[in-house]
């Protein structure tokens, strides 16, 4: 973590929550007011975003979505517009999980499109990149993960620093097994050349980590010179957890 940069803490519930388990949660991180010293919040599911809205406005957490559309409206059953998603205040959406790219076929191009399309509407794209796991074995890691930001940069062109970047090793996501801090800062470390060559506001730019980051693992991953913060799924779901990880970020800025 670097002092240029104001750390962030996403959650990512994935498909998991319900009204009561969401409100217990929200109000739990709610009541910790950590916003002086880090950006925190949770891209959580569509039908959620107005409780979210609702327990967290007014507060310093910020709310998100997983996903976009990449049209304006119309005929596309299903989909979710970023003009639908700006009325709940939504702040931040992520654009290219992996379980996006897996489970429905999400392109490089569909996401550097959707990246575009959450710019175009003020909405800042968390924009996820990695590896799978026989990638890395074949020594692919820095080319696969360039090549998905290539994607990006190459189409959101002059807005390349508004967005955030994830990188999150596929074969860490929900499995328990984390990149080591060596390993996940050679590729933080690589992205931020590549966005170097494409903005001169590299330097500030936030980049987070994701996959299997817990209480146990945030301090050493977020110690890293080029991990500014955590995009956190598992983990995110519960209170404690969540918020000691915070704290850590926060006796990191100390
Ligand atoms: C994620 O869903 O983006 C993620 C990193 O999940 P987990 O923390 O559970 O590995």
């Amino acid at each position: 973590m670097s002092a240029a940069r104001k750390p962030m803490m996403m959650g990512n519930w994935k498909m998991n929550g319900g009204l009561q388990a969401n409100q217990d949660l929200l109000r739990a991180l709610r009541a910790v007011d950590c916003s002086a010293q880090v950006r925190a919040g949770a891209c959580v599911p569509f039908p959620y975003l107005s409780q979210a809205q609702a327990e967290w406005q007014g507060s310093g957490w910020a709310w998100g979505a997983q996903d976009l559309s990449v049209h304006d409206k119309g005929a596309y059953t299903g989909e979710v517009s970023a003009a639908m998603l700006r009325e709940f205040a939504v702040r931040y959406v992520l654009v290219g999980h992996s379980e996006r790219r897996q489970y429905h076929g999400e392109s490089d191009d569909l996401v550097a499109n959707k990246a575009k399309q959450a710019l175009a509407h003020g909405i800042t794209p968390i924009v996820c990149v990695g590896e799978t796991l026989a990638e890395r074995q074949a020594g692919q890691t820095e080319q696969v993960v360039k090549r998905q930001l290539a994607a990006v940069i190459h189409v959101v062109a002059h807005c390349v620093s508004e967005m955030v970047v994830a990188y999150e090793p596929v074969w860490a996501i929900g499995t328990g097994q984390t990149a080591t801090p060596e390993q996940a800062q050679v590729v933080h470390a690589v992205l931020r050349t590549q966005l170097s060559a494409a903005t001169d506001r590299a330097q500030t730019m936030t980049i987070l980590y994701g996959g299997s980051m817990n209480a146990a693992n945030a301090a050493d991953l977020l110690a890293q010179p080029d991990i500014d913060g955590g995009l956190v799924g598992g983990a995110s779901l519960k209170a404690d957890d969540f918020l000691n990880m915070i704290s850590t970020a926060q006796a990191l800025t100390a």
